[in-house]
């Protein structure tokens, strides 16, 4: 039999709290619910960082970040006048899918690197389409002058028109359309997805569908438009969770439902600073940005009717994870020549047993701020978020939280468990003496 194909849909910013499946009491998601009941929901599933570019870096690789340079402290993500992105040197997914002869497509949000040179393409995609970073970004200087800055345009619903935002569509390495027309851009997202699968029905095919939105700008077409009683962030969540049930539907339709593996994640929390704009991480604590499990936890489905067994899963898993399980299931051995941080997840999905990922490092930038380990959770540093969850604070003695006990990290019980505490600091200690970090592919803008 032919290896199955694979489809990973990664919404941007989506909280855990957003799906109803996932406990959000207005916005419907009946395509994402339905996906969970036929497939696994995992509760305890976790990005390689909590923000956009860091964390497509990770779930791409395999690594973290850090390893390839795609974390930076001087500047969190990419941005238009960025110079560099993900090294050639790294192996993607895609490339890696190359190797058991799959057609590969991209289409969404890339940010790992605008130029030629680091676009899908040169990342082993045969297709791309899509806007290559965040649809916040390519505001008009008159207008930020005008309004006061970023936060004023991007925070003032009037301001919320496609002119601007004067951001990219690319079709490969050309640019089709500028300003990207964003009010039908995730039905557009859909539909191309819709004719890659049906061009390619007859050999094994990879894609990355990865929506721009629900980060802000909010845009939703006609046929979602003030449709939610959770308003327009219902409305673009809930345009995301129909063109899922297009998806399926035609893979059904194709007859490729029953070997076709298709996961459902986000990149990140929701960005908890715009308010209602922003969406919500249910009962976890904070959100984007936060190394608190509301930034770094998210909603996470995978689907593979009639292979994998039914049910909630509250084991660890990573976006990293899926480059191991992928691999495997393409039947492609990992590279030998670098370090991955990557788990096989088929046991999980495939014969009920216990996870093998036990530990979690939740880096922000370049600096490791908080461990996971089995149950509990340290943080030796802490830090919000664009004035909400305090300043930058190093915590000694680290805060222990259980995680399984605790999911909102509520309770600090570092006093009475020093002996976890010094487990996870050994932990600590052998991943830091490991670590070589990449070069900061970040740091370099404009004219710097
Ligand atoms: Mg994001």
């Amino acid at each position: 039999m032919s290896p199955p194909n694979l489809i990973i849909i990664f919404a941007d910013d989506l909280g855990y709290g957003d799906l109803s499946s996932f406990g959000h009491p207005t916005i419907k998601t009946p395509n994402l619910d339905r996906m969970a009941a036929e497939g696994q929901k995992w509760t305890n599933f976790y990005v390689g960082a909590s923000v956009c570019t860091p964390s497509r870096a990770a779930l791409l690789t395999g690594r973290l970040p850090i390893r390839s340079g795609m974390s930076s402290n001087k500047n969190r993500v990419l941005f238009p006048d960025s110079k560099h992105g993900l090294p050639s040197s790294e192996i993607t997914l895609a490339e890696q899918l190359k190797n058991a002869d799959y057609t590969t497509a991209c289409i969404g949000k890339w940010h790992l690197g605008h130029k030629e040179e680091y676009l899908p393409l040169q990342h082993g995609f045969d297709y791309y389409f899509g806007i290559p970073y965040s649809n916040d970004m390519d505001i008009p200087q008159a207008l930020l002058t005008e309004k006061g800055g970023y936060w004023e345009v991007v925070r003032d619903p009037k301001n919320n028109r496609i002119e601007n935002f004067q951001v990219p569509l690319l079709q490969n390495n050309t640019e089709i359309e500028r300003p990207a027309n964003q009010n039908n851009i995730t039905k557009r997202y859909t539909e191309e997805t819709l004719k890659f699968i049906q061009k390619n029905r007859d050999k094994p095919f990879f894609i990355y569908l990865a929506h721009n939105l629900p980060h802000i700008p909010l845009f939703a077409s006609e046929e979602t438009l003030g449709k939610s009683s959770r308003g327009l962030y219902g409305d673009v969540v809930e345009e995301i969770d129909l063109g899922v049930g297009r998806i399926l539907q035609t893979l059904k339709e194709e007859g490729l439902d029953k070997n076709t593996l298709v996961v459902f994640t986000s990149d990140n929390g929701p960005w908890l600073a715009f308010n209602e704009q922003g969406g919500s991480s249910g009962l976890l604590k904070a959100g984007k940005g936060t190394t608190w499990e509301g930034g770094i936890r998210v909603p996470t489905i995978f689907w593979y009717p009639e292979k994998i067994i039914p049910g909630v899963v509250d084991q660890i898993g990573s976006t990293m994870d899926l480059f191991h399980t992928f691999s495997n299931l393409a039947g492609v051995p990992l590279p030998k020549d670098r370090i991955l941080d990557s788990y096989d997840l088929t046991p999980l999905l495939f014969h009920k047993q216990k996870g093998v990922r036990e530990e979690l490092f939740y880096y922000r930038g370049t600096e490791l701020y908080a461990v996971r380990l089995g149950d509990f959770k340290a943080h030796f540093i802490t830090q919000g978020e664009y004035g909400q969850f305090g300043p930058k604070v190093i915590q000694n003695p680290p805060l222990l939280y259980n995680l399984n006990h605790d999911p909102s990290e509520q309770y600090d019980i570092a006093e009475k468990y020093p002996e976890v505490i010094e487990k996870i600091k050994k932990v600590v200690e052998v991943h830091q003496d490991q670590m070589l970090a990449g070069e900061d592919q970040l740091k370099s803008r404009g004219s710097e």
